[in-house]
């Protein structure tokens, strides 16, 4: 596993006095000084964070008044975004000199400090800012998991302003433990479909019925247009369309995050989707708009899923629908779906929702396929809705099959 570690971020707001944010706001202008000089020092042709340190540090200091950590940690951004500046343009691809206009700022463990107490105290250009970390009230806020846990250490951090409004991204991480080595691997399943957009094998349901709902809409608009068949007619369509696609691709992104969380929650290594090259091509209920959702929501969740530590993987998806997920019986039959989102076994009278007994076959498809790559001889589990399963057999908590 690379770095030997693994990596989760927390987002949470933080609450700042006034003078906090006069802090923090000549601290970001700063920072965007130092980046400037630095990149002027730097490009086109330094890329080494070493290097450019010793090229530049003494000259981002003066001019921009930053601290020592903070001076490192620009040279370090720097090189690293000409890093892939120069990978870019070795794909041929046209590159210009970066400006950084964003309003953020590194933090790493010498310029942060977490209390327990849920405030955080920040460097800035003088004396360090005191900030209160805004935290979801419920227990299952999922940043107090790494606030709380020992075994999760604070690492390279954002802070970011949006809106009048300050965010604290904390980076935490932890060495990675052999049992979540490839050979060692915990799967989340997951069912994609349309009554049921994604359902996770921890029976996590997420619905589908908005999406249906906005398709249908958009359809009976655009026919609707169509028939009006005016330039204006034709404008407002594509209007239409884009909001659509737009709130269509915001849900999905949620349904993305909720479907990580739900892996970290359980302490997946892997996340299980079937191959969408043959998702249920002889389905004619899935349609071309069915197809790009699930498409977008499989690549938000790999896009996001490595930052997280997680793997993707895909298993061959036929018959995950009729075939029973019991540990031990193997019946593979049309008859076992008596009834639209039901699932009965008709050798062993095992009787679930349909879609979760498909994510859960989705999982174990997974488990027992074992790897992706021929080295790799795998055991791995199945998170299920309390405990895991492993290929052979209970080895969790729970006594749900
Ligand atoms: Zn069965």
């Amino acid at each position: 596993m690379p770095g030997e570690y693994l990596y989760r971020t927390a987002i949470t707001r933080l609450r700042v006095s006034e003078e906090g944010a006069e802090r923090l706001e000549r601290l970001i202008d700063a920072w965007r000084v130092g980046c400037a000089m630095a990149t002027d020092i730097a490009w086109p042709t330094i890329d080494d964070p070493q290097a450019l340190q010793s090229a530049a540090y003494e000259r981002v200091r003066e001019s921009s008044g930053l601290k020592s950590q903070h001076a490192i940690l620009v040279c370090r951004q720097v090189a690293k975004a000409l890093r892939s500046i120069e990978a870019r343009r070795q794909r041929g691809q046209q590159v210009s000199k970066p400006v950084f206009r964003s309003p953020t700022v590194t933090y790493g463990q010498r310029t942060m400090t977490v209390f327990e107490d849920g405030w955080v105290s920040l460097t800035t250009l003088g004396e360090r800012a005191a900030c209160q970390l805004v935290l979801p009230n419920d227990d299952d806020g999922y940043q107090q998991q790494y606030l709380e846990n020992d075994s999760w250490e604070p690492t390279e951090s954002t802070l970011t302003r949006r809106d009048g409004v300050y965010y604290l991204h904390l980076g935490f991480r932890r060495p990675a433990p052999a049992t979540e080595s490839p050979e060692h691997r915990t799967v989340l399943g997951v069912d994609l479909g349309i009554e049921h957009l994604a359902v996770t094998s921890t029976a996590r349901f997420f619905s589908g019925r908005a999406f249906a709902h906005e398709q249908r809409e958009l359809l009976k608009r655009e026919r609707e247009l169509q028939q009006t068949g005016t330039r204006s007619a034709y404008r407002t369509l594509r209007c239409l369309k884009a909001r659509y696609r737009r709130r269509a691709r915001d849900r999905l992104h949620r349904v993305a995050n909720d479907i990580l969380d739900e892996a970290v929650r359980h302490d997946c290594t892997t996340i299980a989707f079937e191959d969408l090259r043959g998702i249920r091509e002889n389905d004619l209920t899935v349609t071309a708009v069915n197809r790009w959702a699930f498409r977008t929501l499989v690549s938000f969740v790999e896009y996001r899923a490595r930052g997280r530590g997680l793997t993707v993987e895909y298993v061959d998806p036929s018959c995950t629908s009729i075939a029973c997920s019991r540990v031990g019986c193997d019946s593979v039959d049309s008859a076992n779906r008596p009834e639209r989102g039901q699932f009965r076994c008709r050798e062993c009278g095992y009787e679930v929702h349909a879609d979760y007994n498909a994510a859960k076959n989705v999982g174990l498809r997974c488990v027992r396929s074992g790897h992706t790559s021929s080295e790799r001889t795998g055991v791995g589990q199945c998170a299920l809705q309390s405990g895991t399963l492993g290929p052979d057999g209970f080895t969790g908590r729970s006594s749900i099959p």
